[in-house]
């Protein structure tokens, strides 16, 4: 199999076609038996659910090449039984999860070409989703639905290095109490825009949502879990009372290889005023995309709550988080949980 010609260490985060996407239909109340298609246009009615009400999930995992040169993505089962949630909750059918990693597999394997080679720092994103394809004009689920991956080559999330971050307090909610704020969907993201663009214009790399109920509690950011570092060096994780966090698949893996190093995990609820007080001397944002994204600081208004341990560089908790996830995904160091799953190239 002979590469892409491209300048793999300088992929920027965007979009390219490649060679193939995956594509199933679900019509008269049955999933088709779906197959890689050459087609990057979707054609859809003007009347399809996912234009009117919005029914869309989607997921986000990467290819890449690791050191002995075997293409491989990580946790894929975790992403086809997170989007299984995902679309029970909005109502669609959801899609088989061995089918789902089937068509991970097919869809990376028929584009082994444009998979970035080690070393490069890039991936190849893999990016499944599902609409609501079918016909619907009173407010109710669509009759037919399609389930797509489409994947494309991307460099490393972050260029300049791992530098921390600055997050502000958003006056906007993510997602509402007991709403879908657990669901991988996009309409969540609809309404986070207004708020994202905000904090990018005043110079903020992304909000920190507190809980929407009562406003006291951390929950996340727009696309990333959080994790902070206790004084005594306890990992602490935020957990919401009411369930609106996004289950995200690398802090739950950041949270066994934690436990597995020694580091003592607390899952709780985690009050603003904890983070205020200067409990925490470390925080990292985490996710598919980065891994985990260094905080060096929160603001929120006037008030500036600074991460000693993590504010001009990465933490030594969160560093060591990073390389031995990333050790492992990268198969230098061992997989002991089975995390690395291999696609066979011919
Ligand atoms: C996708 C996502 C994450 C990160 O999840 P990973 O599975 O780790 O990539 C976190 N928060 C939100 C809101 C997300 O959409």
């Amino acid at each position: 199999m002979k590469k892409k010609d491209l300048d793999w260490s300088n992929l920027s985060f965007d979009y390219q076609p490649t060679d193939y996407s995956y594509e199933c239909r679900y019509i008269d109340g049955v999933w088709g038996k779906g197959g890689l298609t050459t087609d990057h246009s979707i054609t859809l009615s003007e009347c399809a659910g996912i234009f009117h009400y919005c029914q869309e999930v989607f997921e986000g995992l990467k290819a890449y090449t690791t050191k002995n040169g075997d293409i491989v993505c990580f946790r894929p089962d975790m992403n086809a039984e997170r989007m299984y949630d995902s679309a029970r909750r909005l109502v669609m059918p959801p899609f088989d999860k061995e089918k789902f990693v089937k068509a991970v597999e097919d869809v990376v394997r028929a584009n082994a070409a444009w998979v970035p080679p080690f070393g490069s720092g890039a991936s190849l994103y893999i990016r499944p989703f599902m609409i609501g394809s079918g016909e619907v004009i009173g407010v109710a689920p669509a009759p037919e639905y399609l389930f797509r991956i489409l994947v494309t080559p991307v460099g490393p999330y972050f260029k300049g290095g791992l530098k921390p971050i600055k997050l502000c307090v958003s006056e906007f909610d993510r997602a509402a109490p007991h709403g879908t704020g657990n669901t991988k969907c996009g309409l969540n993201y609809a309404m986070s825009l207004k708020a994202c663009m905000k904090a990018h214009a005043n110079g903020y790399a992304e909000n920190l949502y507190l809980d929407p109920a009562t406003r006291t509690y951390v929950e996340e950011t727009g696309g990333a879990n959080v994790l902070f570092v206790a004084k005594d060096g306890t990992l602490v994780v935020p957990k919401s009372y009411n369930d609106s966090i996004l289950p995200s698949i690398t802090r739950r893996s950041l949270v066994q290889v934690a436990k597995d190093l020694g580091i003592k995990v607390d899952e709780r609820p985690v009050t603003f005023d904890e983070v205020k007080n200067g409990d925490f001397v470390e925080c990292g944002l985490c996710g598919t995309a980065a891994v985990i994204s260094p905080v060096g600081e929160i603001h929120d208004d006037d008030l500036v709550i600074s991460f000693p341990e993590g504010h001009d560089e990465m933490g030594p908790v969160m560093t060591k988080l990073r390389e031995t996830l990333t050790g492992i995904q990268s198969g230098e160091l061992e997989d002991v949980h089975g995390w690395v799953h291999k696609i066979d190239v011919e």
